[in-house]
């Protein structure tokens, strides 16, 4: 049933006044879209183990039930299956909205929807978000800078980004997501946050994912070769999802608007990730060259000088520390597929 701005405890921003969190013991309510992704359900688990309560809306394009399983039935937490393209009505303090496929293979696979999902989707969490007077942060992408030609990234960097080609639907859509922020922002007062997110990798990532460390990771512990695209000497620089999970808390919660790059800035060719994902799991892994992909960007660092100074985050997790982290969880969920579980 719709609470009203006359029952709801939350109250209308500018009608009855928020009640600041906290008060009279009431626990900070949040809303997380894509909460049942691969960022989505590490940052619900640090959210409900900091004691505030949690509302997923997900349409399992990507995400999995399975990734949440654990919280299903805590009474902080409610999941919804809802496709944040359609409008919601909802009451809460802040909105984390990851909601959108982040893998190249996932959001070229229907590009329209994809773009709906940024533009449209993005546009109702901000409308909820002006409507309660709750706090907004996007997850954009270190994508934003295109195949840059400036590096590191710094986020006073515009990006060179093609505008009709094939990730145009993703790195676009955010671009005009992170438009659609700044206005709601500037025009009707709404408090937002943007996060630029660089390449992530962690426990719960789709195993058919198609990006490069879970392809790898699986590959090397089905005995299959690893794929490496094009020569293999484009970079990334590779952050363990449990920094990303904290950066993203620390922004929510600065007085910072942002744009923030949250990345970890130790940088990897395709070829020397293969020999890391090699010595962590496989010593006798093989490598198979592909074709690449259009479009795809020669290098990508993040500068993170920002995040240092005005939110006082850094991640702490190298490639070499985190990779182990995450083959276990793969090892379980290949090993259970296999048997025929599914997972
Ligand atoms: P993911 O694909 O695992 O999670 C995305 C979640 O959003 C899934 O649960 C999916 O079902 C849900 N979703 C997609 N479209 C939806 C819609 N229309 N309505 C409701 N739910 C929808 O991806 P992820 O890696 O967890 O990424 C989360 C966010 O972080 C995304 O916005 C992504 O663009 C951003 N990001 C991630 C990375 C990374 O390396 N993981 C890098 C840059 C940016
Ligand atoms: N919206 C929503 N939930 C709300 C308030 C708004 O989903 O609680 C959606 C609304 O349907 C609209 C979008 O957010 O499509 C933008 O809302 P806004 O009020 O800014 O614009 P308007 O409705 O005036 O076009
Ligand atoms: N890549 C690769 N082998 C794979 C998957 C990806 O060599 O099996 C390369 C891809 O061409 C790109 C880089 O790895 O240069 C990162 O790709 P990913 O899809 O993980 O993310 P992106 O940074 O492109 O969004």
């Amino acid at each position: 049933q719709l609470q009203t701005a006359s029952t709801s405890p939350y109250g209308v921003k500018g009608k009855v006044g928020r009640v600041p969190a906290g008060i009279g013991g009431r626990r900070l309510r949040i809303v997380v879209t894509g909460g049942a992704g691969f960022v989505g359900s590490h940052l619900v688990d640090k959210l409900i183990g900091r004691g505030n309560d949690v509302i997923v809306i997900d349409n399992f394009f990507t995400g999995r039930k399975e990734n949440l399983v654990h919280l299903l039935g805590n009474p902080r937490f409610e999941l919804i299956r809802h496709d944040v393209v359609e409008p919601i009505l909802l009451e809460v303090d802040q909105i984390y909205h990851l909601a959108c496929p982040a893998s190249p293979v996932h959001y070229k696979y229907n590009p329209i929807k994809t773009i709906k999902t940024n533009v449209m989707g993005t546009l109702n969490m901000l409308g909820l978000a002006k409507r309660i007077g709750a706090r907004f942060l996007l997850t954009s992408t270190s994508e934003v800078y295109g195949d840059p030609l400036e590096h590191p990234q710094k986020e006073t960097y515009w990006g060179n980004v093609n505008p009709i080609g094939e990730r145009s639907c993703y790195d676009e859509g955010k671009r005009t997501a992170e438009t659609l922020a700044m206005d709601y922002h500037r025009g009707a007062g709404v408090e937002v946050r943007i996060a630029r997110i660089f390449n992530t990798y962690g426990p719960r990532m789709c195993l058919d994912d198609g990006r490069v460390v879970s392809n790898f990771v699986a590959q090397a512990i089905r005995k299959q070769p690893m794929t490496v695209y094009g020569d293999g000497k484009q970079t990334r620089s590779f952050q363990y999802v449990s920094d990303l999970v904290e950066g993203l808390v620390a922004l929510m919660e600065g007085e910072h608007v942002g744009p923030f790059n949250l990345g970890n800035p130790g940088e990897f060719t395709m070829l020397e990730l293969a020999e890391v994902v090699k010595e962590t799991i496989d010593s006798s892994a093989s490598i198979e060259y592909k074709p690449n992909t259009a479009d795809d960007p020669h290098m990508r660092k993040p500068d993170i000088s920002k995040a240092k100074e005005l939110l006082n985050w850094a991640p702490k997790i190298s490639l070499r520390e985190g990779l182990p982290l995450m083959v276990n969880d793969f090892r379980n969920r290949i090993l259970n597929r296999d048997e025929g579980k599914g997972l």
